[in-house]
Order: structure tokens, then C-alpha cells, then sequence
């Protein structure tokens, strides 16, 4: 469905393959190198510091909010200030309650599960961790019919740090069992704007303030996607340009990837401009939208919508999603009130 063409991978808050290389030694491993969401990195200090200070593990995070925003990162940054080690997996990568019970047994006293999209754990696999969680246990059940039995087996004491693009989905119990629960929020250009010279200094790409800050804007909130145009940007400063990346070749290199200069691609325009055009700017309701522009209903919600709305471009009614006049006038079209 969907026409996979150069911008839409560049806006894509997904991890790709590309990303790994960069990724990797892009990534903040202390506190003082995680850039924003003072809020959450103020508390989760806090929590930290008392967790050590009573020799105990940390109780367990769920990190929500839009994917590419510093979930995976925080939960390397949490093990790193705890001294111990990080597991990463992920809710779709365990499919039997086994394969938890194996990653649970192999952890060492203190330990950081990291579990990516916890909402897509199988209901029964959920069921495990629910006393591993609360009382660092495995019950399991040995023999089949009357005869059948179950033994508690016991676990390190571990924290869980779960994240999912929306804390709704998960199941009631679940969600209540962790006992610091955190929402990330889209970054300010400012913020991003540090992050792409941190990054740039790191990848030793040459870039000014001005050619930092008109990434960070058309980043749509997101350091996965700053990161990446950043790379592209300097294979046009290289090409094009002096080898820095100043104001002009970012504008040329975001310019050639079709992102506006509010970091609106292709499929954000079409999906406004298919509102506009034939449900009349809406209330129109997302099935209706992700049928008409061929994109997931979950994609539109996770990735794109949370964007438009920060920006004022779409709104939510109970009746469906509207298109704002803002958006209207961004988009060259004149707004006719219903
Ligand atoms: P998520 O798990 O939420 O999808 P990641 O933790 O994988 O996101 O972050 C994606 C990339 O963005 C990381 O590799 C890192 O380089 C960068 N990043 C994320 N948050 C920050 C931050 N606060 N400061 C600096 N870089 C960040």
C-alpha cells in the first residue's frame, strides 16, 4: 500500500537498518548527554539515587509516547546509573510463556529487562510476569490434567522497563504493576537542535548553528529523524556546498527529501489535503482516513497524528479528526467554514 519512496523512509519514526550503524554510537549513555524531557529524567534520577542508596533494585518504568523518542536510550541510561546489565527484547519477540521464563531465569540480581512494544505481549505470556513482577517468582505448572502442579521458582530481583507508543493499550493489570509510569514528549526545536550538534560533533560532520536549528524544525519533535537528516544533509553540504552544513544546505538537502519547513512530508500533506478535499476538513474518523490515503490506521495514530496536533494541524473531536485552519492556510487552501 504504501509507495515507498525516499521521503517517507526518511520521516518514518520506525528503527530501519540504516539507522543501526549511527544509532549505536549516537546514543546518550549517561543522563548528562540525554537532552529534554527534564521532567522524566529529573524524577527517574531521583527514584535512581534512592533505589541505590537502600541497595535495592528499581521498581518498574513503563515509558510511553511516540516511537524515536528516547525509550530504548533511557532504559540503557537507567542500567548504566544502576551498574548493572540491560536485556532488550521485545512484547511480538516472546511468543510462549518459555521464552520468558528462559530470559527471566538468565537475569543476575538487578538487571534491566528492557521489553519494546510491551503492549504486544500475548495475554498468556503477561500472565507470567505478573508475580515475577510482584513477587520476583516464576510459577509454573509441572504435569498435565489432576495430577498437574504448579512450583514457585525464585527470580533475581529485576526491573522491568516497559514502552509502548500508547500507555491505553495495555492491559489493566499490567499497567498496574509498574510503579513509575512516564510519558516522553515531542522535543522542542532548541532541544533537537542540540541533539543534531551532539551528534554531528560525534560523527565529525561539520555544521553550524543555523544549519543545526532548521533540522531540528522539520524534524517533527524527534531525534531518530533529526539524526537521520542530519546524515543526509551532509552528503549534500559535501557534494553541493563548502562540506559544512549551513543554513543553505540543510534548507537544500530537506528541500530534495520534499520536507516542508515544518517538517511536513509528502504523506502528512496528502493525508491533509485528503480531509480538505473529500470529507471537507472532517470530523472524519481514522479508518476512514487510513482507507482514502492506504496507511495503517496505528501508523496514522503513532506516527503521524501526534505531530500534526502538537503543531495545531489536526484536531480530535468526538466525531473524528478535523483539519484546522492553520493547516489550511500552510497548505495554500482556502478555508471555508461548514
Ligand atoms: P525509542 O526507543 O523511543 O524508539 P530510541 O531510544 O531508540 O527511541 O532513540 C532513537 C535515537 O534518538 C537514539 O539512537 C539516540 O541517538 C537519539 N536520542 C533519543 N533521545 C535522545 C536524547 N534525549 N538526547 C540525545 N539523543 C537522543
Amino acid at each position: 500500500m504504501n509507495d515507498f519512496n525516499n521521503e517517507e523512509r526518511i520521516m518514518a519514526t520506525e528503527y530501519t537498518s540504516e539507522d543501526a550503524d549511527i544509532e549505536t554510537s549516537l546514543r546518550p549513555r549517561v543522563f548528562d548527554d540525554y537532552i529534554g524531557q527534564e521532567k522524566v529524567k529529573e524524577n527517574l534520577k531521583i527514584y535512581i539515587q534512592a533505589a541505590v542508596s537502600r541497595g535495592e533494585s528499581l521498581d518498574h518504568v513503563l515509558l510511553y509516547g511516540p516511537p524515536g523518542l528516547g525509550k530504548t536510550t533511557l532504559a540503557g541510561i537507567i542500567a548504566n546509573e544502576m551498574n548493572v546489565n540491560l536485556r532488550v527484547t521485545s512484547g511480538p519477540a516472546i511468543e510462549k510463556q518459555g521464552d520468558l521464563a528462559a530470559l527471566l531465569t538468565n537475569l543476575n540480581e538487578g538487571d534491566v529487562l528492557f521489553v519494546d512494544e510491551i503492549h504486544r505481549l500475548h495475554r498468556s505470556v503477561e500472565e507470567v510476569l505478573y508475580p515475577a513482577m510482584e513477587d520476583n517468582a516464576l510459577d509454573i505448572i509441572i504435569g498435565k490434567g489432576p495430577s498437574a502442579r504448579s512450583i514457585r521458582l525464585d527470580l533475581p530481583k529485576f526491573t522491568l522497563v516497559g514502552a509502548t507508543t500508547r500507555a491505553g493499550q495495555l492491559s489493566a493489570p499490567l499497567r498496574d504493576r509498574f510503579g513509575v509510569v512516564m510519558r516522553l514528549e515531542l522535543y522542542t526545536p532548541e532541544e533537537l537542535s542540540r541533539i543534531v550538534s551532539r551528534s554531528a560533533a560525534i560523527l565529525g560532520i561539520g555544521i553550524d548553528s543555523e544549519g543545526a536549528l532548521q533540522i531540528a524544525k522539520c524534524s517533527r519533535g524527534t531525534p531518530r529523524i533529526a539524526n537521520r537528516i542530519l546524515k543526509r544533509a551532509r552528503d549534500f553540504a559535501q557534494v553541493v556546498g563548502n562540506g559544512v552544513i549551513d543554513r543553505e544546505a540543510a534548507c537544500l538537502a530537506l528541500k530534495r527529501m520534499e520536507i516542508d519547513e515544518l517538517g511536513l512530508d509528502a504523506t502528512d500533506r496528502r493525508l491533509l489535503t485528503t480531509m480538505i478535499k473529500s470529507y471537507n476538513g472532517g470530523p472524519v474518523g481514522l479508518e476512514t482516513i487510513s482507507a482514502a490515503i492506504g496507511e495503517e490506521a496505528v501508523t496514522i495514530e503513532d506516527v503521524y497524528e501526534p505531530y500534526l496536533m502538537q503543531i495545531g494541524f489536526l484536531g480530535r473531536t468526538p466525531r473524528g479528526r478535523i483539519v484546522t485552519p492553520q493547516a489550511y492556510e500552510h497548505l495554500g487552501i482556502e478555508y471555508k467554514r461548514n
